[in-house]
């Protein structure tokens, strides 16, 4: 059935394909295919295809949908792939990266605020991708509560950190991919791309500015005042 939604959902992955943000078939599919109304709070639904963050619960947000496609893209995320995510928030980059890796692969995704974590829980349910999709409640900042040696493919963090946590470096297979925002002041974050090469050799390069949430715990920040740390 051809809704108001999925005509507003095509004209956005339009204009985000015309301006070059989004440029991999998987990514567009995925984005094209995801009912990001079924994500956001039912009282800003009328403006879940307006392309900006907006409040979840908890003084959190949903990323624009631009940010989404950008670090979808950049993470180069293929079939079959297991994906970590720090900050699950309202469960739809989840749901995206579910969409990509498919029932090939998982995604699991960690959320410091349970009350967030239910949300999420029920959007993915509705929507069909908790099959692939595994929310844990705790502080991401180190990574998963469970054992070292299970390492990931690619990593996307979704608050922002003060610098890299070392615990989330360790955790990316080698090949393989992170992406998180890192601002050591409050104004002012750089969406950094890490590529692990080695044991201990990685590479990092700055996709340019963004604005994130602030990440808590462990390797987060202590002072929550200030923009995107309600
Ligand atoms: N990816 C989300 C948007 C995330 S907003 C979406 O698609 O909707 C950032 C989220 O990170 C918030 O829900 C916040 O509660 C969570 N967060 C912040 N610090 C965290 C931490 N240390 N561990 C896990 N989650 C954290």
């Amino acid at each position: 059935m051809i809704d108001d939604y999925s005509v507003k959902r095509e004209m956005l992955v339009k204009r985000l394909v015309d301006e070059g943000i989004l440029r991999s078939k998987k990514v567009i599919q995925a984005m094209l295919k995801v009912p990001r109304e079924e994500f956001v709070l039912p009282s800003y639904r009328s403006l879940a295809y307006v392309d900006m963050p907006l409040p979840t619960l908890k003084g959190q947000t949903i990323s624009a949908p631009h940010m989404c496609a950008i670090m979808c893209e950049n993470l180069e995320i293929e079939e079959g792939e297991v994906v970590l995510e720090i900050g699950t928030g309202s469960g739809y980059h989840a749901a995206l990266c579910a969409e990509i890796v498919s029932r090939k692969g998982y995604v699991i995704t960690l959320e410091i605020f349970p009350e967030l974590a239910r949300f999420a829980k029920e959007n993915l349910k509705r929507t069909g991708y908790l099959d692939r999709v595994f929310i844990i409640v705790c502080d991401g900042s180190e990574g998963p509560p469970f054992r070292d040696s299970i390492l990931f493919d690619k990593i996307l963090v979704t608050a922002a950190a003060p610098k890299v946590p070392i615990p989330l470096l360790k955790r990316l297979k080698k090949g393989g991919r992170m992406l998180i925002p890192v601002g050591a002041t409050e104004f002012y974050q750089e969406l950094v791309l890490v590529e692990r090469l080695g044991d201990d050799k990685y590479t990092y390069k700055s996709l340019g500015p963004c604005l994130f949430v602030k990440m808590r715990g462990k390797c987060g920040f202590k002072n929550f005042s200030g923009p995107g740390g309600i």
